[in-house]
């Protein structure tokens, strides 16, 4: 019965990691998470609701940044309103806007800028803190 269950459940995770690594898209996702990860599962749940809320955000980057306001219709353009160099997107305003919040990833994190790579290590902890220091992420 237990090499039963095991087998099915590494199946499950093949499965998984199959159906992630084929899909094209998710690109934001696929930065912060590199695939299936029970680790990851286990931390989501024991995380309070609000930071949760910020985590999903910035992990999907669906949050109140122009660039996903504006593919939803809210805003008309998706420059970012801090720098006016570049869309908003969350890997721009979370670690390479030159004038966004610098002085709290440095506190937060210790430096900045980030590359998408860097952004994608950075623990889920401290992007939470960043979210919550920056205003930007709350619940509407
Ligand atoms: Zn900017």
């Amino acid at each position: 019965m237990c090499s039963m269950r095991a087998a099915a459940r590494a199946c499950a995770h093949s499965e998984q990691q199959r159906l992630w690594t084929g899909y094209t898209t998710c690109r934001q996702a696929k930065m912060f998470l590199k695939g299936p990860d029970l680790a990851v599962t286990r931390y989501a749940l024991s995380i309070r609701r609000r930071d949760m809320h910020c985590l999903v955000g910035i992990i999907t980057e669906h949050v109140a940044l122009n660039r996903h306001l504006k593919l939803i219709g809210v805003k008309d353009n998706s420059i970012c309103p801090l720098c006016s160099e570049k869309e908003e997107t969350a890997l721009h305003f979370l670690g390479q806007c030159p004038a966004a919040l610098v002085t709290i990833w440095q506190r937060v994190l210790g430096t900045h800028p980030l590359t998408a790579l860097e952004l994608g290590k950075v623990k889920f902890l401290n992007l939470i803190r960043f979210a919550h220091s920056s205003g930007r992420f709350t619940a509407p």
